[in-house]
């Protein structure tokens, strides 16, 4: 079954920091917004320019999509780089934390995009 496109306040999850982003009910430093992502600066910048992508829909992380959520994925994968070039970036890189043991301290998935410094570590 087709899942809906989540609207502002619907499909959300209440106790979730990034849903309250959402909402309107925490403060952020917002980029794009859109009815089913929305972007926003990383409170806690690791590099220049640190932003994460987010759906407005409450979804764990990748380990909870499923085939459903293909289209908001691409979707969210596909904004990065414009987002990027609008804060001036040439290149970036983009990391997903996925679960406790994937460093997510975060259960609303979003990728993190981030560059600028010129001294991203290999890997
Ligand atoms: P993760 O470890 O992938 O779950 O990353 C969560 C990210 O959210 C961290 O980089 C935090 O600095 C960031 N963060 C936490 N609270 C806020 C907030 N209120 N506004 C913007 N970014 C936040
Ligand atoms: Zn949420």
């Amino acid at each position: 079954m087709k899942r809906k496109k989540a609207g502002v306040g619907k499909l959300n999850n209440m106790n979730c920091i990034f849903c309250k982003i959402i909402e309107g009910s925490i403060p952020s430093k917002k980029i794009f917004e859109n009815d089913e992502l929305i972007a926003f600066h990383d409170i806690h910048p690791i590099d220049k320019v640190h932003f994460l992508i987010t759906p407005k829909k409450h979804i764990e992380n990748l380990i909870s999509c499923n085939e459903a959520d293909k289209e908001i994925l691409s979707n969210m994968l596909l904004l990065a780089p414009k987002l990027a070039k609008e804060q001036g970036l040439q290149g970036f890189r983009t990391m997903i934390n996925s679960g406790a043991e994937g460093g997510q301290e975060i259960f609303h998935i979003h990728f993190h995009v981030y560059g600028g410094s010129s001294k991203l570590a290999k890997i």
